[in-house]
């Protein structure tokens, strides 16, 4: 059955990374009722998905007005997705960075399957608004981050289910000083705090080294946009941690 829900209401693709943490809380201010999608894809390691609820418990005591929001979370079980990249990777199972900058590990087309599972749940939950944290400012390696492919995607959900449908994609023209700009903004220091402590970005899922920025390797790829995204964005306003 299709309950009908206010057209304020979001469903986020909520990994317990930093974009989507900071997607999540765009979408908090902006929407009355906010629901959060995970997927577990047989993930090399689960330190992203193992902040969601910390993240989404301090959410909810940053702002009285949050914490009504904050809806559902869910969880979909997409581990042939997994198995899929591991076919991939027969030859060699190390992560490898590839010269494209990206992992070796990387899904072709993984955010079209997850907006089109997150649209047959949004559907199910009288959702039409899908929030994701795609960019494609400083990282244009990933096809499925565009914001064409996106769109077009929106369009053909849209078809598909003769329901009108829309993805926001905040973060999409900022770049990652930018998005440390955005957090401020949304929920000043202490927000910027939880992001910076609780939120998950390095490919290897090392959280045992803190820097300035989070947790992480310091060396891989997503390490590195975070911190010269950090770097950037302190450099412009002084903000002290
Ligand atoms: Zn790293």
């Amino acid at each position: 059955m299709d309950t009908a829900m206010p057209a304020t209401s979001a469903l986020v693709l909520f990994s317990g990374g930093q974009d989507s943490t900071v997607c999540l809380a765009w979408a908090l201010d902006k929407y009355e009722r906010v629901e959060t999608v995970g997927f577990n894809y047989g993930q090399r390691h689960s330190a992203e998905l193992g902040q969601r609820d910390r993240l989404r418990a301090a959410l909810r005591e940053m702002k009285p007005e949050w914490d009504e929001r904050l809806s559902s979370d869910h969880m979909l079980d997409l581990t042939e997705l997994g198995r899929l990249s591991e076919t991939a990777l027969t030859r060699d199972a190390e992560i490898e960075i590839t010269a494209a900058g990206l992992p070796s590990t990387f899904v072709p087309g993984r955010n079209l399957l997850f907006f089109t599972y997150a649209a047959a749940l949004g559907y199910r939950r009288g959702i039409r608004t899908l929030v994701g944290g795609m960019c494609e400012t400083d990282f244009s390696g990933y096809p499925d981050c565009r914001n064409d492919t996106l769109q077009t995607l929106a369009k053909a959900i849209a078809l598909g289910t003769d329901t009108p449908v829309t993805i926001e994609t905040p973060l999409m023209w900022i770049d990652k000083a930018g998005t440390w700009d955005l957090t401020n903004k949304l929920g000043g220091k202490p927000l910027v705090e939880l992001v910076v402590e609780e939120s998950h970005t390095c490919y290897l899922g090392i959280r045992s080294r803190r820097h300035e920025w989070g947790y992480g390797c310091g060396h891989c790829p997503a390490c590195d946009l975070r911190r010269k995204g950090w770097e950037s964005w302190r450099a412009q306003n002084g903000y002290a941690p």
